[in-house]
Parts: structure tokens; sequence; C-alpha cells
């Protein structure tokens, strides 16, 4: 039995998330205090509930406390069994993270599986639908496993009721390394507003392009979706690598100015390019749980965040799999150390 305290280190959703992903893999047991504790309101969120049901649903588990604003749970597994699974958040709680939560043991195991997700799909502090679809997967699936998704619906904040499918097909995993993005392709900057004025996408295009000044005009578009997707908005800000596609993401708030949403998308993409590492800020982290299930690897990235050093220590913990982590001309160079 792993004893967690959920305050450590980052000290937010994505240590429990990893916790069961981690547990399922394991066949470990554990409980987790101070859930949350680094966050202005701690415990369980709605999203953070659906995460933990979805691990004891694929994974045949079991969970004391699971509740919103739960402070702790003990959470045990049982066999993981691959099949067709449908789950939803409720709010606009990220479809992403859920996802983030059972992937791993999935593409691990001996079946396919199809998985139809439904809340939040453009939300702020999670992965968007484009760079799950179009940066993470294509890396897992180098790996070996085909795992493909659709985005059917979009989810904004507040409301949610997007819709994702996921199908994973497995394969055993194998080590690769994800060293040089290669030579640079093709950039795109999108502005999606849904039930909102346009000239909000406007305005967040302007921003972008100022950042970007070297990127062709016509890699700048907006795309307005019918007003009962919203209200909703998010800038997607994407470079393709011969490696690797980065997506950087920005979604408006009421109070923030639109400006704002899309320079700050803009400032972490000009970072990333500039850095030439192969993985950006948030790339790093969810390529910690893949690249353990493979018991090897290495690939480059900008400056480690602390979600990966959370992510890092509490995988040694579970699987006594190790990271190396060196400064190289790119950033860092994160190995798992075989
Ligand atoms: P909390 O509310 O406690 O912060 P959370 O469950 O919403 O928790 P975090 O613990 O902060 O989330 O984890 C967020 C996850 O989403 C991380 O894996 C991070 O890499 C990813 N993420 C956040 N923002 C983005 C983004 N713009 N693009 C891609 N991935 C993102």
């Amino acid at each position: 039995m792993i004893t967690i305290d959920g305050s450590e280190g980052e000290g937010g959703g994505q240590v429990l998330r990893y916790a069961c992903a981690l547990s399922l893999l394991t066949g470990e047991a554990f409980t987790i205090e101070n859930i949350r504790g680094g966050r202005e309101k701690p415990g369980l969120m709605r999203q953070h509930v659906t995460a933990i049901e979805a691990a004891c649903v694929i994974g045949g588990g079991e969970c004391t406390g699971l509740a919103v604003g739960s402070n702790s749970i003990g959470f045990r597994p049982g066999r993981v069994t691959p099949g067709d699974y449908h789950f939803a958040v409720g709010t606009a709680g990220s479809t992403g993270l859920v996802l983030q939560t059972i992937l791993v043991p999935l593409m691990m195991a001996d079946a396919p599986s199809r998985l139809v997700i439904e809340g939040g799909t453009h939300a702020m502090a999670a992965p968007p639908f484009e760079f799950i679809a179009r940066t993470l997967l294509p890396v897992i699936n180098r790996m070996g496993p085909t795992i493909s998704a659709r985005l059917v619906r979009h989810g904004f904040y507040p409301r949610g009721g997007g819709r994702i499918e996921v199908d994973i097909d497995p394969a055993p995993l194998r080590p690769i390394e994800c060293i040089e993005r290669g030579a640079a392709g093709a950039v795109q900057t999108t502005a999606i507003v849904a039930g909102i004025p346009f000239d909000i996408a406007d305005r967040e295009l302007k921003a972008a392009q100022k950042m970007l000044a070297d990127w062709p005009v016509d890699a700048f578009s907006t795309r307005q979706l019918s007003a009962e997707h919203g209200p909703g908005n998010a800038v997607l800000i994407e470079a393709a690598f011969e490696h690797v596609t980065e997506i950087m993401s920005g979604f408006g708030k009421l109070g923030t100015p639109a400006e704002r949403v899309a320079q700050t998308a803009a400032k972490r993409m000009a970072g990333y390019i500039a850095s030439g590492a192969f993985a950006g800020p948030y790339l790093q982290d969810q390529l910690l749980l893949p690249f353990a299930a493979a018991r090897g690897g290495a690939f480059t990235s900008v400056r480690l965040s602390e979600h990966s050093r959370t992510a890092m220590a509490l995988i040694e913990r579970f699987t006594g799999q190790r990271f190396g982590v060196s400064e190289t001309g790119a950033g860092n160079l994160v190995e798992a150390i075989a």
C-alpha cells in the first residue's frame, strides 16, 4: 500500500490521475490525503471524480471516499479489462484528463478498446483535443500502439457538452528516442469562437500575429462554430516539425482581454521554437508515464516543469523506474533509465 500526500510537489489533480494509472499498471493499492492540497480550493472536483471512476471501471478497482470535495481516497486496483466504455464528466471538466488517467493501462491491455468521453474539450489548464490528437498521440503511436482520436463536438467552459472518441489498439511498448524535432514544417494559428462576438477572434489573431511576425499571413485563420456549441473561445497555435507537432493554446475567459489570451499562447510558442527541444512545457509531463511503461527511451524538453518533477517522483515510488535529467543545448534531456 502506497501512501501519498497530495499537497507535495505540484500538489494538483495530476497526482491523482497518475496514481490511479500507476496503480492499475502495477497492481499496487494506494491512499492519498490532502488531495489537491496545493490548490486554492483543495479536494476532488467533478472531473477528478470522473477520472477516478473511469479508472475503477476499466480496472475493476474499488475506491473509498470518492465524492466531490473529498480530501482523501483509498484506491485498490483489480484487473484491467479492455472494451467499449463511455464516461461523462457532466461539467466542462476535461475529457483529455479523463483519457490521461486510463490511456496507458488500456494501451498495455491484451485487446483493443473504444472510448467515448463527454465533457470539456477546450478548457483551461488541460490539453485541448488537438493537442491530444496531433501532439501526444503521434509520439505514443511511435512506441507501438495505434491510438486515434476524433472530436465529435466541442465543449467549452463553463457548459461542457463536448465529446471525443478514442480507439486504442495495444501493442508491446518499445522505448523510443525523441531527441531532435527535425525540419520545420507547416505553422497555423486558429482562433475558434462559438456564440460570442466574432471580433474576439480577430483581436486574438492580430495579437498572435504581432508575436509570430515571421509566420505567413495565411497561417492565421478564424473558425466560427454555431452558437449552440458556445459560449466559447480558444486559440490554437500549431507548429509542425518532422518528428513532432507542438500546439500551444489559450482559452477565452470573462474578464481576460482577448489579446492577452493569444499573447500568452504565442509567447509560449515563440519560446518553444527558440529552444530547439522536442517537447514543450506540457508534452513533457504527459510523456513520462508511457516512457516509464516502456522502461526506457529519452526526449529533450524545454525546462522541466513542476508537473514533470512531481510525476517522476510518483512513478519512481510505484514502479522503481527512475529518470535521468541533464542539461543540453536544447533545454533538458530526460532519460528513462533502463
Ligand atoms: P488542478 O485543478 O488541481 O490544477 P487539474 O486536474 O486541472 O488540477 P493539473 O494537475 O494542473 O490539473 O494537470 C494538468 C494537466 O494538463 C497536465 O498534464 C498538463 O501538462 C496538461 N495541460 C495543462 N494545460 C495544457 C495545455 N495548454 N496544453 C496541453 N496540456 C496541458
